[in-house]
């Protein structure tokens, strides 16, 4: 039997009640589907005259309602609930239906579901949605994974609702097979932490160097976000500085419990990157700051080591020392996405997926949590030179980050100087100066490997495996 709603969504939390009206409001017919009867009924009762719905109570219903071959969406917690769901929608699906699980679901778990359903001839599309719940709404970064296949039946839908960037381009594309959008939309969590990160401490040294306000600070960065910064998460940083506590009167980041959350997309990001061999030492550092920062009975066991007395800067110093953090922002910004898309590449290499790195920067341009101006420059690099080996050899971002290293060291020096934690900054920059280093004392590391455990050496002027008879007894 077949229905004719055009998809269905399973899973009516926020995520997936905002992306059922989505497809709603561009003239699709969705069929809705929960758990807990009670959220469809609500998000029917909210907002059922905004397109045509086709609610359903048992999963037997929903799988009904859907026109064949039926395309419907999992936005359920991640992990044990999504195999739940699966267990109990598959029996009831054909071959040549569609799953796609919009959930953040860990790359490996989708690679699994994927083969298990091929096998049924079910196609299973890991997908992952940035934008957060106005995103779902209103047109998220959607980066889809599975069967190429999958995609042509999919792929039309998914242009409709996703975001648009700014010359009009949906801010979706087939990523790769099986779980090559989950990979992408990690690393894209990954690369946010390490944005968020550096955009903290951006305003830390500002506050604790500079000595602004946080209203002056969030001034500084609404004149950022006109430049080359010009990002979501600049202007919401902006908006949240400028707030004032109302039942303080305080400003509102000082009434908030300095001990950053997570979630777990960028620790897989590390985790994975660390398996992959990638050197992704500015997510890192962004994922150890908010452990760290949660660490609260060490950080007040450790509150009175001594540090050095800071100096107040005048206005004019003041003023001069912004600039330096926004090239140090700027040029750390740079590291960031270098580092995460060669991830990316690593990931792509390991799993056979072919992923169009540009295509990947182009769909982060709307609707995402990373999106900015500076996309477009990826963007452009890519287009340029679609095999370009790292962000680093494009022209004009190697002529940028050269532009900006002196400001970018002498605001870590100040920072070291006034005892204020730049982990960001600081790795980006030895990531930057590691790379350009003609010599690195990884030759002194191979010595002492080959010393106490012969693990031998490659020579610089001989090709073979070398191992030294180390004198004296050990
Ligand atoms: P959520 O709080 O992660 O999940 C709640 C939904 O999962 C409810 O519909 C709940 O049904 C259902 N559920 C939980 N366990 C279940 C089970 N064993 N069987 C069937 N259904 C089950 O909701 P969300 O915040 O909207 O997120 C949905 C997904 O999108 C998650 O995977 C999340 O990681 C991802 N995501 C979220 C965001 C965001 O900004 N929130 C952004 C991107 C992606 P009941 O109503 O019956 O409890």
């Amino acid at each position: 039997m077949s229905g004719s709603a055009d998809i269905g969504v399973t899973g009516l939390a926020v995520m997936g009640s905002n992306l059922a009206r989505n497809f709603a409001r561009h003239g699709f017919t969705v069929a809705l589907h929960n758990r807990t009867k009670a959220k469809t009924d609500a998000l029917m009762e909210a907002h059922g005259e905004e397109g045509v719905f086709v609610p359903t109570g048992t999963a037997e219903e929903f799988v009904a309602a859907l026109e064949r071959p039926r395309r419907l969406v999992i936005m359920v917690k991640a992990g044990e609930p999504t195999d739940a769901v699966i267990a109990e929608f598959a029996p009831l699906l054909e071959a040549g239906d569609v799953i796609i699980d919009g959930g953040n679901a860990h790359f490996e778990d989708t690679r699994r579901r994927e083969k298990e359903l091929r096998e049924q001839g079910i196609h299973f599309v890991g997908t992952g949605i940035s934008g957060g719940e106005e995103g779902a709404l209103n047109g998220p970064s959607i980066m889809p994974g599975g069967s190429a296949e999958s995609y042509e039946s999919l792929g039309p839908l998914l242009e409709q609702i996703a975001a648009k960037a700014k010359d009009g381009t949906p801010c979706t594309t087939h990523i790769g097979p099986d779980g090559a959008g989950h990979f992408v939309k990690m690393v894209h969590n990954g690369i946010e932490y390490a944005d968020m990160q550096l955009i903290a401490e951006a305003y830390h040294l500002l506050r604790s160097v500079a000595g602004y306000e946080p209203r002056q600070i969030a001034e500084t960065f609404r004149t950022w976000n006109t430049g080359r910064l010009d990002s979501y998460l600049i202007e919401i940083t902006a908006e949240v500085l400028a707030h004032t506590d109302a039942a303080t009167g305080r400003p509102f980041v000082d009434v908030v419990a300095d001990e950053a959350e997570q979630k777990g997309t960028g620790r897989w990001t590390v985790q994975t990157a660390l398996d992959l061999g990638v050197p992704v030492s500015g997510i890192a550092e962004a994922v150890f700051a908010r452990s760290l920062s949660g660490h609260a009975d060490l950080r007040a066991a450790s509150r009175d080591l001594p540090g050095p007395t800071g100096s107040a800067l005048g206005e004019k110093e003041a003023a001069a020392f912004a600039d330096q953090v926004e090239q140090a922002l700027y040029a750390s910004k740079i590291v960031s996405y270098t580092q995460g898309f060669h991830q990316i590449q690593a990931g792509s290499d390991e799993y056979g997926w072919d992923i169009d790195l540009g295509k990947v920067a182009a769909i982060w341009r709307g609707g995402c949590i990373i999106r900015a101006a500076f996309l477009d420059r990826i963007t452009d690099a890519y287009d340029g030179r679609p095999d370009l080996p790292s962000l680093l050899s494009d022209e004009r971002f190697a002529e940028e980050i050269g532009a900006a290293q002196d400001d970018w060291r002498a605001v870590i020096t100040a920072a070291v100087a006034d005892g204020v934690p730049v982990p960001g900054f600081s790795a980006a920059l030895a990531y930057y100066d590691a790379l350009r280093a003609e010599r690195l004392p990884a030759a002194l590391t191979q010595g002492q490997r080959d010393f106490f455990g012969a693990h031998t050496y490659r020579r610089t002027d001989r090709d073979g495996a070398f191992h030294t008879l180390w004198g004296g007894e050990r």
